[in-house]
């Protein structure tokens, strides 16, 4: 019914189970002692009901000593269940919220800087009812009081077992504005700190360049190889600075992002070209293949001068197209990096919501039990490929925070000597909304009325 919780959530969902199945349980005992013993012991009676009060009261008591706020709702949204710490989060007593559109209380900003809140058609308590998939994701609230604090959010679907129905939702979430700070403190130190050691690297890695240089410097065999492996580490230090500075940058919310209305299939196929030289350099078949598979409404007729049509789907995404080469550039150097010999492909399909682009290698695979953890900072398999393989371990972390910032999903599934697939989801736009967004990105020019002639 519901998954992967946490100690706090399962606290409450229990609490919640605690309720329905006292009120069920014990009311359904109590109608059925009832028929059966007509005009019986009404002590028996009264004890049963006096089990379902002690049991509602012992539920009512865990929710209310959860410092975690608990909001349960319908499948239309009205908020059935608020326990205290969740009003006082959102600014409204409990007595006031019962009842609600729980999209009224829990405001959700969506974007920082001009206080923007997320409309009800993309609040997560829609889409958790629409998709029937869990959401988890630190955001910001706006309290009714106007005040703002970020908390950390999860909401699953309530569904029956028994006949999958859809009951409702359930969402757990904490006040971390603390934590956040901190965690801003300590992004703006290793943002200014990598800034400031980017420039003498840079300078270091130039004059190692200039003494490697034939036509600038003579040097003996020696001291050449000495300075080529000086070369590379820089080049390492450099990278890893500006791996820093970028992934520092992406948790404070200061990574550059302009979205645009963009057609991944043009953008991927344009990027995979770009990137074929790379894996060529290591003898690997490179791959591109759009649509394969899904359900395709949007089409554009490709077709050339012959008579044959091709019909090649639109796959439009709001996004920075900038963020979008690292992330898919990211996991192709990877899909090279990590991959012997074979093939690297890289797909593009999508259905009326998503947008799926996959990177697929015949390279080394990667154990199950590293795969929940690839998407974390400076997380690297530990075997003697990526011991040998440089890399930062923050490469996926960045993915990961710049998918995030679209509302998108970022997954690896893999077998150890077989290969893995990166996959990424992202909200796809229709045509027509497209339309409209790019119409609000560059108004037309409306030309000037021609002045009377008189
Ligand atoms: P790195 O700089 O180490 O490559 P990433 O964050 O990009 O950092 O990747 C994290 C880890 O995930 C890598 O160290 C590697 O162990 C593993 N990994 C990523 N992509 C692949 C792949 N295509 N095949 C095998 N392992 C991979």
């Amino acid at each position: 019914m519901l998954f992967m919780l946490n100690s706090a959530q399962f606290i409450a969902v229990s609490g919640l189970l605690l309720v329905a199945l006292a009120s069920g349980l014990v009311g359904y005992g109590v109608r059925h002692w009832r028929k059966g013993r007509l005009g019986g012991d009404d002590q028996a009676v009264s004890q049963l009901t006096g089990a379902l009060k002690s049991k509602e009261v012992q539920a009512e008591i865990l929710i209310e000593s959860i410092t975690d706020g608990i909001i349960v709702v319908d499948t239309k949204n009205t908020i059935t269940l608020i326990n205290k710490a969740a009003g006082r989060m959102a600014g409204w007593p409990i007595n006031e919220a019962m009842g609600l559109d729980a999209r009224v209380v829990l405001q959700l900003i969506k974007d920082e800087v001009s206080g923007e809140v997320v409309a009800d058609s993309e609040h997560p308590f829609t889409l958790i009812l629409q998709k029937r998939t869990p959401f988890r994701r630190t955001l910001q609230l706006r309290s009714r009081d106007n005040k703002k604090l970020f908390i950390s959010l999860v909401i699953s679907p309530v569904i029956l077992p028994k006949n999958n129905e859809l009951m409702g939702a359930v969402a757990v979430f904490r006040d971390v504005s603390e934590q956040r700070k901190e965690e801003q403190k300590h992004a703006e130190f290793i943002s200014t700190a990598s800034h400031e050691m980017r420039t003498p690297i840079a300078a270091i890695e130039g004059y190692l360049a200039l003494a490697l240089n034939d036509h600038v410097s003579h040097i003996d065999e020696k001291a050449r190889e000495y300075l080529q492996k000086a070369h590379s580490s820089t080049k390492l230090l450099g990278n890893l600075f500006q791996d820093l500075l970028t992934s520092a940058k992406a948790e404070d919310g200061r990574l550059a992002n302009h979205p645009v209305v963009v057609e991944l299939g043009t953008l991927v196929e344009q990027l995979v070209e770009d990137m074929r030289f790379g894996a060529q350099k290591k003898s690997l078949e490179v791959e591109f293949l759009i649509n394969s598979g899904g359900k395709d409404t949007d089409f554009i007729d490709a077709s050339g001068s012959s008579n044959l049509k091709v019909i090649q789907p639109l796959y439009y995404v709001k996004a920075d197209p900038d963020r979008l080469r690292e992330v898919i550039t990211n996991l192709f150097d990877n899909a090279i990096k990590y991959t012997d010999q074979g093939k690297v492909s890289v797909g593009i399909t999508g259905n009326e919501e998503v947008v799926q682009i996959r990177v697929t290698d015949t390279g080394s695979g990667i154990p199950p039990e590293d795969l929940p953890h690839l998407f974390q900072k400076f997380y690297r398999v530990d075997n003697s490929a990526t011991r040998s393989i440089g890399g930062t371990g923050l490469g996926l972390f960045i993915c990961r925070k710049i998918i995030e910032l679209y509302s998108g999903s970022i997954w690896a599934e893999s077998a150890v000597g077989k290969g893995s697939t990166f996959y990424i989801n992202l909200p796809r736009l229709s045509t027509a909304q497209a339309a409209q967004s790019q119409l609000s990105e560059n108004p037309p020019l409306i030309s000037p009325t021609p002045s009377k002639v008189l």
